[in-house]
């Protein structure tokens, strides 16, 4: 199909809608920049749904001296909890003192490290657990009689991604998803950008003043196959899966068990009924899209969690698996689970030349950060408009006190009495101060419109399709909520073609 050439140039434009390329773009439009993002499947389908969920400093990289990487992700905890504190909570961390591996005085010392380093103020300090009085110890093995809990938050990541999205596109960012940037090249001081509609295959080609090249583990193939340069090799590929069983314990706390191999692994609180563990760590070379849990890996977090629950987890119990490919720059380090988790930016080209920013590696708890220092760059490149702005700002929903969650979820149950405590409860999860707007005048469960199974009803669905790009069952059921793991197949095949209809 031959390309139309459209619009207005753009300031910049971005490839990429997970989080980092979301979150280039709304911090972009929020200093004034005109701003356009392709995304070439749904928003969060890449990496950015498939993490662990924490927002962290990450322990374990204390161990490897990334200091810098550690005290600006702890710092990111409370700033991203007041952004969106309905879809990101603080979370205690259980983390047992374990004979045969790092001495207790060593995880002390980190810890206390780990407490000082963020400039912590809402989040409590780390605390030693006598695990045989605790009930954290009650679901793990006897010999565990120490242990140590400390702080970190949640994040619920692809709805990080999204309501990143919508405030960009609230900002005046024009967001386009399933669709594919093909071809990028670079004429007179301007990008030639052509983009493809993955549904219908019309292409149209987009101009701008700077492209960020923010395509996670595609990142390489953008560089080859879409700015046709040769032999791009700036990412490792490092795979990691996570099992989803039925709930394992029943506090609200999560564990962070070691392993005799020197990894961790986390066992999680996950959507009420459900226990997360994840994850592994394992080089990967297919294409990212395709990436699966192998059994092994399976076997693996089964394994390295029955080292401490005193009832074995079983494949059995596994309802769910998910995995995903880090793009961690690659560092030279020999061990996957070594290779920094720090993010690097590289500038190619200028303003009379076309620039172009690569992103390369980032975690979700340094989006913000990571998109503040591409957004500078991009002020240096093609000049300065607003200032850096984030830090302060609500993402959509999140506009009330970070310790107001449960204060939000009560406004809403008073404002809905006839609907569910539990569904109403829910919807602020997600929505936070948006759920009023989802429900509108609908008073009654009979007035939600037609019913998907669990507590899904067309209501929400029409919301998101409006409001958050959501295009298939897929789309609703596992990144804009987790209600695939309640919904039964069949009703799974009428949201489709309910969804199918509305476009
Ligand atoms: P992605 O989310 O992959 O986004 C890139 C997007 O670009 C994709 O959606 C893709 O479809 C799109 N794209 C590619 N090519 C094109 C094209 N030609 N045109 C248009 N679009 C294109 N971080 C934390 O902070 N805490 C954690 O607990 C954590 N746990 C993790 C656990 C695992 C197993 C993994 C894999 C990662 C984890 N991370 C964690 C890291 C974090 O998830 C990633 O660093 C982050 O999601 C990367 O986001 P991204 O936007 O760079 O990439």
């Amino acid at each position: 199909m031959t390309a139309q050439a459209v619009s207005a140039p753009f300031d910049v434009f971005v490839i990429g809608g997970g989080v980092n390329g979301c979150g280039i773009a709304r911090d972009a439009v929020g200093r004034g920049y005109s701003v356009m993002l392709c995304e070439m499947n749904d928003l969060a389908s890449g990496t950015s749904s498939a993490a662990t969920k924490l927002v962290h400093g990450g322990l374990r990289y204390l161990e490897h001296f990334k200091f810098r990487l550690v005290h600006e992700s702890l710092a990111e905890r409370e700033v991203l909890w007041a952004a969106a504190p309905h879809i990101i909570r603080p979370l205690r961390f259980v983390l047992p003192h374990h004979k045969g591996l790092r001495p207790a005085l060593v995880l002390r010392i980190g810890l206390l490290m780990y407490d000082t380093l963020g400039g912590r103020k809402l989040l409590p300090a780390t605390e030693t657990l006598d695990l045989s009085k605790d009930e954290a110890g009650k679901p793990l093995k006897v010999g565990f009689r120490t242990g140590f809990e400390y702080s970190d938050c949640w994040v619920d990541d692809a709805r990080l991604v999204a309501l990143t999205a919508r405030d960009a596109a609230d900002r005046g960012a024009k967001v386009r998803t399933r669709t594919k940037v093909v071809s990028a090249r670079r004429d007179s001081g301007m990008w030639n950008i052509e983009i493809e509609d993955q549904a219908s295959k019309a292409r149209e080609t987009i101009q701008a003043r700077l492209l960020v090249n923010a395509a996670g583990p595609w990142v390489d193939s953008v560089i080859v196959e879409a700015l046709g340069q040769n032999g791009a090799h700036n990412v490792r590929l490092v795979k990691g899966s996570h099992i989803v069983v039925k709930k394992q314990f029943e506090h609200e706390r999560c564990y962070i068990f070691q392993n005799a191999d020197g990894r961790i692994i986390f066992a999680i609180p996950y959507e009420e009924d459900f226990t997360l563990i994840g994850t592994t760590d394992l080089d990967y070379q297919g294409e990212p899209g395709a990436v699966e849990i192998s059994e092994a890996e399976t076997d693996y977090l089964c394994s390295a969690a029955s080292e401490y629950f005193k009832k074995p987890v079983t494949r059995e119990e596994v309802v769910w698996t998910y995995s995903g490919v880090r793009p961690l720059f690659d560092d030279g380090a020999s061990a996957a689970q070594e290779a920094t988790r720090d993010y690097v930016l590289k500038t190619a080209g200028d303003k009379v030349a076309g620039a172009l920013i690569n992103v390369f590696g980032g975690k979700l708890t340094t989006y913000r950060r990571l998109s503040e220092e591409v957004v500078e760059r991009i002020a240096d490149i093609i000049g300065h408009k607003g200032k850096r702005w984030t830090r302060d700002a609500h993402l959509p929903g999140g506009d009330f006190p970070a310790t107001g969650f449960e204060a939000q979820a009560e406004k809403l149950a008073r404002r809905y009495p006839q609907l569910e405590r539990k569904f109403t409860r829910r919807l602020t999860r997600l929505y936070g101060t948006r759920a009023g707007a989802l429900l509108g005048d609908a008073k009654a469960t009979g007035e939600l419109g037609e019913h998907f199974g669990a507590d899904l009803y067309a209501k929400e669905v029409d919301y998101l399709i409006a409001n958050e790009w959501a295009r298939t069952a897929d789309d609703v059921l596992w990144r804009r909520t987790k209600l695939g793991l309640r919904v039964k197949p069949e009703d799974k095949a009428r949201l489709a073609a309910y969804m199918a209809k509305r476009q």
